[in-house]
């Protein structure tokens, strides 16, 4: 549906608070620790995609506006064991994803990290934050969810699991359209190839050029939910998939110095919450999922 009533508007929006507060609680309620976003820094996620960078001169140093706190969480992992964040991004997507409906240049994502965590451990997390958020949904928005006409049912745990490559077999590539399309409940992608994922990931060790990494997709043709995995956390690791990813190390020598000082073994994942507010409120586009919306491209938003 497309939100064209102020009523509509702010059942969205009463959701979405919704969805805000439980997901805090569930994390909390498993021993996580809030953390508040770092919006600036001269390490920000390299992504896999092009987006034109939001680049601020910092007192003469050139800094990026943040596009994922990746590297901040496996810092922040010295610290605190199991952390979370409501982190503010801005990736200026390319201005052709605009009409896609899934894409925003500003955008917020609920991102975690737990040290000496495998997938399976924060795959467990994120099917327990997914079915607590519907539930609370359900319990507390019953009539927004009436007034949008939407149903939401609770998916039942574990979540199916499909691999990348059976996937792409199938579907072809990209699949998460056509993969999407076919499901009745969220479902995981699991071991996406080297080639298409971001140098962090970590590679299985076993299995070279296959990650152990994973994608949450929503059902009923909505698309990614979440992306996550294991990380690289030795040197020696993260030079050779720099390398090999033909990314010079002197663009990331800031992180490559903490990764000398020592992170963490760990393991993580983000959800997009305008993402997630647009799947549960069934809306077209992901622009009615928040205030103030900027498609990538749109020059005329404030
Ligand atoms: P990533 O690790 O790049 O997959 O980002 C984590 C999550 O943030 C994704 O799974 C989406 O839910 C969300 N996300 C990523 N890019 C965007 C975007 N341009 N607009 C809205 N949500 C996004
Ligand atoms: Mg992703």
């Amino acid at each position: 549906m497309r939100v064209t009533t102020e009523k509509e508007r702010i059942a969205v929006l009463t959701i979405k608070s919704e969805i805000v507060r439980s997901a805090g609680a569930f994390l909390r309620s498993e021993g996580f620790t809030e953390i508040l976003p770092v919006l600036l820094s001269p390490i920000t996620d390299p992504l896999r995609h092009e987006t034109y960078d939001g680049k601020v001169d910092f007192y003469g140093t050139p800094y990026q506006l943040t596009k994922s706190m990746i590297f901040h969480k496996q810092i922040a992992l010295r610290t605190l064991p199991k952390i979370f964040c409501f982190s503010p991004n801005v990736r200026m997507e390319p201005a052709d994803r605009a009409g896609l409906g899934r894409y925003l240049a500003e955008f917020v994502q609920l991102d975690l990290e737990v040290r000496d965590a495998s997938r399976n451990d924060v795959m467990a997390v994120g099917e327990g934050l997914v079915c607590s958020v519907f539930n609370a949904v359900l319990d507390a928005c019953g009539d927004e969810l009436l007034l949008l006409g939407r149903t939401l049912s609770v998916p039942t745990r574990p979540f199916a699991r499909h691999s990348y490559a059976d996937a792409a077999e199938r579907f072809g590539e990209p699949f998460d359209d056509a993969l999407s399309g076919t499901l009745d409940a969220p479902s995981w992608v699991i071991d996406f190839p080297r080639r298409i994922r971001e140098f962090y990931d970590r590679e299985d060790p076993s299995r070279p050029d296959v990650l152990l990494d994973m994608d949450l997709m929503y059902p009923e043709g909505f698309g990614e939910a979440l992306s996550g995995g294991e990380r690289e956390y030795e040197p020696d690791r993260i030079h050779s998939r720099l390398d090999r990813d033909g990314i010079p190390r002197a663009k990331f020598s800031r992180y490559l110095e903490e990764v000398k000082a020592g992170v963490p073994r760990s393991a993580g994942f983000g959800i997009g919450i305008e993402r997630i507010t647009r799947f549960i409120c069934g809306l077209d586009r992901i622009e009615d999922a928040r205030l103030f919306p900027k498609a990538p491209g749109d020059c005329q938003a404030i």
